[in-house]
């Protein structure tokens, strides 16, 4: 007995060879209870045998017309006089003789197209089922085509997407905006011979190697020249597309138009740029001007001639120092000094000679005073120094020391000498009176034979004697 091949309806009078031969090629026999009705869609896909002694009838005929859909393989045994006749009805096979070697012949026959039936019955689901699951894939490949191209039309960049040889497949309508090249112009073509015309090197075979082999994407900013001469400035991102073995396969590139930042941002550097040499010009001026203004307040604070402080800052001077001295209760000296006899070598030697004498006297009263001692020239052929928290004592002694400086000193023409008058302060004189003083015991010091330092307080008290 052969493996359990399925169920066999039998219809019609019992017949124990042909039972046996069914079972023997692996079927259960199903006996229908009233063997009149021939019930084929009940059995639909099976096998039924259909034992009839008479013609068919006009049910039956109907039935197994209408049977085609359900595949239902039937056999019918019947007399060899009704056989034509069943011939007619959409019966698959008609044994129209007695059970013989022959008819178990024609019964494996029928046997055999219905398990070929039920075969291709099996691949046909199992056709339908993956054609069902293919165009289930279909339809979300294509939703997620449109979804796609939905996006990639409405993104705010434009955008393009190339294969590994470089070739173009995809161009969005914003690429065509911005780089004023329409999709059919871009398409299949390579993304240097589009975007890099000239070469600049911002897209080659070497760019589109290196995006294809590196994992990552990648960014970059580049510049376009349209065919209208216009340039755009690009922010460019690449995303890679990969296959189910990661294997880059695609990639789309972004293009963010920033040419108005591009252009803003260079406008702001000419600007700083010139900022920073309007700046540098600026600074120049204002360090001339410091120079010009130092200079100025040199020149007006010095004496032309030689160099030493002039009258008026002496004056100045001498406030500070008298105002210190109040304010420190201490005191201080001033000396004046006159060139004895100095309109006379001007006369014999000339003019030219005097002023080199003055530059000379000047500069031996310089390198004579000490760090606090500050000479000033007070006019013609008058000097002046001050001399701070320095009393009567000490005044008397400084001024000697400058008499004997200027009489050692190896003069040109001739000897030179002057008078010297020492006057110091005692907490109560203004500067005008501390000069008058000192003035005055320089012309004590005149009328005494020249050459000489003479003292105020001295002066008076002899003056104060004598009267
Ligand atoms: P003494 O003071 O000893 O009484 O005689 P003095 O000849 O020096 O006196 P006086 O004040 O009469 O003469 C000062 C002279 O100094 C007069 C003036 O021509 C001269 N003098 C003043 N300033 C300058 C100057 O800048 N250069 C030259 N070369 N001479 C000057
Ligand atoms: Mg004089
Ligand atoms: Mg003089």
């Amino acid at each position: 007995m052969s493996a359990q091949r399925g169920n066999c309806h039998w219809v019609g009078e019992f017949d124990p060879q042909v039972f046996e031969h069914l079972e023997s090629r692996g079927y259960s026999i199903v006996v229908g209870d009233d063997p009149t009705v021939y019930n084929f869609k009940d059995e639909a896909n099976g096998l039924t045998i259909v034992h009839a002694r008479q013609a068919p009838s006009e049910s039956a005929i109907e039935m197994l017309g209408s049977d085609q859909k359900n595949r239902n393989t039937v056999v019918i045994w019947t007399e060899s006089r009704f056989a034509e006749a069943w011939q007619q009805t959409g019966a698959d096979l008609v044994i129209g003789r007695e059970f013989d070697s022959k008819f178990v012949h024609l019964l494996n026959f029928a046997i055999n197209i219905y398990e070929d039936r039920v075969q291709w019955r099996e691949s046909e689901d199992r056709f339908d089922r993956s054609s069902d699951d293919l165009h289930a894939s279909i339809e979300s490949l294509e939703i997620a085509s449109r979804r796609f191209e939905a996006l990639f039309n409405g993104l705010p960049v434009g955008c393009f997407t190339f294969d590994a040889k470089g070739m173009i497949h995809e161009w969005n309508g914003l690429a065509t905006e911005i780089f004023g090249i329409e999709g059919y112009q871009a398409f299949l073509n390579y993304v240097w011979d589009t975007l890099d015309p000239d070469c600049s090197g911002a897209w080659s075979s070497e760019v589109v190697d290196k995006i294809f082999t590196s994992e990552s994407g990648t960014e970059f900013d580049w510049s376009f020249t349209r065919d209208d001469g216009v340039v755009v400035h690009l922010a460019c991102k690449i995303v890679s597309l990969t296959n189910k073995k990661g294997e880059v396969v695609a990639a789309i590139a972004g293009n963010l138009d920033i040419t108005a930042r591009v252009l803003a941002q260079e406008q702001l550097e000419e600007q700083m740029r010139e900022n920073r040499n309007y700046l540098r010009v600026m600074e120049k001026q204002r360090l001339k001007l410091q120079e010009a203004n130092r200079q100025l307040r040199r020149l007006a604070v010095t004496d032309g001639l030689t160099s030493l402080t002039n009258r008026r800052r002496f004056n100045e001077l001498l406030e500070e120092v008298l105002d210190r001295s109040v304010r420190q209760s201490q005191t201080f000296s001033v000396l004046m000094f006159d060139i004895d006899h100095f309109k006379s070598l001007n006369d014999v030697f000339g003019h030219q000679a005097g002023d080199e004498i003055l530059e000379k006297f000047a500069n031996v009263l310089r390198s004579t005073a000490r760090r606090y001692e500050r000479p000033a020239r007070y006019g013609g052929e008058e000097f002046a120094i001050i001399l701070d928290n320095c009393d009567k004592a000490a005044s008397l002694l400084a001024a000697e020391r400058f008499r004997l400086a200027i009489n050692c000193y190896n003069w040109p023409y001739r000897e030179i000498h002057a008078s010297i008058g020492c006057s110091t302060f005692c907490g109560i004189e203004s500067t005008r009176e501390m000069v008058e003083k000192a003035d005055s015991a320089l012309y004590y010091s005149k009328h005494n034979g020249r050459d000489r330092v003479s003292h105020f307080d001295d002066t008076v008290s002899l003056e104060t004697k004598a009267a």
